[in-house]
C-alpha cells in the first residue's frame, strides 16, 4: 500500500487552472485518509465556496491516486479555506491584488429553494422572499432554475433579454424593489416555449447562469429549483458544496414523504438544510374564522423530522396569488398583509440561519478607504 506521502507526492500532479500551481504547493490538500486498505479519501480545499473548477479538481486528484499500485478506490471531498489561509496562500503566490475567483466570488450566501412536488408556492416564497430580504437591507437575487415551470419573471414582473458587459458577462434584470433575476425565460426566442432539455444540456445551462452572469456583490442569491429532485439540483450540489436548501411544503401530515424526497436529494449531495417553510397554512376569512383547508402541523413535522427550524408559516392569502400574477411581490405591495409579515418573518430566520459568509469573500488588504472625507462634510459650528 502507498503511504500517505506517496499519495501526497503522486497529488502535485494536480494543478490549480486559475492559479497554475499545483495543489500540495499551494497548501489546498486538507487531508489524506486510508480507511481501509485500498481506499483513498482525500479532501481539497477551495478558494471560494463557488469554485466551479470542482470537478476538475475531482476527476485530477481520483485519476492521480488510482494510478498509484493497490489503490482501488478514490473519494474527494471539498471545503474552504479559511481567510487567514487564503491570506497566507496570497502571501505564497506574492500578490497583493486578491486570489482569481469565480463569478459568485462576491455571492456570500446561495440558498436552494425546492419542494418535492410542483404547486406548493415554491417560486410565489421564492420571489417574495428575495424581495423581503432586500427590505431587510440584504443584496438579494433570484436565479430561477425551475427551467421546465420557470415562473419568476412573472412573479417578480421582470421581462426582457439581459445585456452582456464589456467583460463578456450577462447582465442579470432589475426587478421591483432591487432584486436581480436570470431565468431561462430571458433567452427564449418564443414566450411560453418549451424546454426539453434534461442532463447534459441542463447542466451547461446552469453552469452558465452561475459562471457567466455578473451577480456582483449579493449577500443572498436564492435559486428556485424545480420540484422533486433530480438533475438540477445535483449540478447545483456539485458547483455550489456550500450552498443551502430551503424545503417548502405544505401543511398535510400526509404530503411530507414527498417534501422528504427534496430533502434526501440534499442529504444525498451533503447540502445543509436551512429551514423548512410551511406554505398555505390555513386560511382566516375576513371574519377572523380560521380554516385549515390544507391541515395543519405537516411543517413543523418536517422541521422536527430534518431536525431543522421552522422559518415559517405563510398563510393561504388571495392577495398573494392576485399580486403574484401581476408580478408585484406582496411584499413590497403590501408589507402589512398576513402573508407578506410571515414572508418577512421567514426572510428573517433565513439571515439568521445563515450567519457566515458562505462564498467567503476576499477580506480587503489594507485599511478600507473612506468614502466620504472630511472636505465633503459641512463644517460644525
Ligand atoms: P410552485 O413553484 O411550488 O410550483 P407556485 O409558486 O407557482 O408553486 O404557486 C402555485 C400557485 O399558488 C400560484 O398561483 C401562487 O400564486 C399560488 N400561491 C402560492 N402560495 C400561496 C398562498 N400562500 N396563498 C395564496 N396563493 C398562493
Amino acid at each position: 500500500m502507498p503511504t500517505e506521502e506517496q499519495i501526497n507526492d503522486t497529488l502535485r500532479a494536480v494543478v490549480d487552472p486559475e492559479l497554475h500551481k499545483d495543489i500540495v504547493s499551494l497548501g489546498m490538500v486538507r487531508s489524506i485518509k486510508q480507511p481501509a486498505p485500498g481506499a483513498v479519501d482525500v479532501v481539497v480545499s477551495l478558494t471560494t465556496a463557488g469554485c466551479p473548477i470542482r470537478s476538475h479538481f475531482e476527476t485530477a486528484v481520483r485519476q492521480s491516486v488510482m494510478a498509484l499500485e493497490g489503490i482501488e478506490q478514490v473519494s474527494v471531498g471539498f471545503d474552504v479555506l479559511s481567510s487567514e489561509e487564503k491570506q497566507t496562500l496570497q502571501q505564497r503566490l506574492g500578490r497583493k491584488d486578491g486570489l482569481p475567483q469565480g463569478a459568485l466570488a462576491a455571492v456570500k450566501n446561495v440558498i436552494c429553494v425546492g419542494s418535492g412536488k410542483g404547486g406548493v408556492g415554491k417560486s410565489t416564497l421564492t420571489a417574495n422572499l428575495a424581495t423581503a430580504l432586500q427590505m431587510e437591507g440584504k443584496a438579494a437575487a433570484v436565479l430561477d432554475a425551475d427551467v421546465w415551470g420557470y415562473s419568476i419573471p412573472r412573479m417578480l414582473g421582470v421581462h426582457g433579454r439581459p445585456m452582456v458587459s464589456a467583460e463578456r458577462k450577462i447582465l442579470p434584470l432589475d426587478a421591483a424593489g432591487g432584486v436581480k433575476a436570470i431565468s431561462i425565460e430571458f433567452f427564449l426566442d418564443k414566450p411560453d416555449q418549451a424546454i426539453t432539455w434534461r442532463g447534459p444540456m441542463l447542466h451547461k445551462a446552469i453552469r452558465q447562469f452561475l459562471e457567466d452572469v455578473d451577480w456582483g456583490e449579493l449577500d443572498y442569491l436564492l435559486i428556485d429549483l424545480p420540484p422533486g429532485t433530480g438533475d438540477v439540483s445535483m449540478t447545483l450540489a456539485q458547483l455550489l458544496p456550500q450552498s443551502r436548501f430551503v424545503i417548502v411544503t405544505t401543511p398535510q401530515p400526509a404530503a411530507q414523504h414527498v417534501a422528504r424526497r427534496a430533502a434526501d436529494t440534499a442529504d444525498r449531495y451533503e447540502l445543509q438544510i436551512a429551514g423548512v417553510v410551511e406554505n398555505m397554512s390555513g386560511f382566516t376569512t375576513p371574519g377572523g374564522e380560521r380554516f385549515t383547508i390544507f391541515g395543519e402541523g405537516g411543517g413543523q413535522q418536517l422541521a422536527d423530522d430534518l431536525d431543522v427550524p421552522l422559518l415559517g408559516k405563510i398563510p393561504l392569502q388571495e392577495e398573494l396569488r392576485v399580486a403574484s400574477d401581476e408580478g408585484r411581490p406582496l411584499v413590497l405591495e403590501d408589507p402589512d398583509a398576513p402573508a407578506a409579515q410571515a414572508i418577512f418573518h421567514t426572510a428573517r430566520g433565513v439571515i439568521a440561519a445563515t450567519p457566515q459568509q458562505l462564498a467567503v469573500l476576499q477580506e480587503p488588504i489594507g485599511p478600507p478607504v473612506p468614502e466620504i472625507t472630511g472636505s465633503a462634510l459641512p463644517m460644525a459650528p
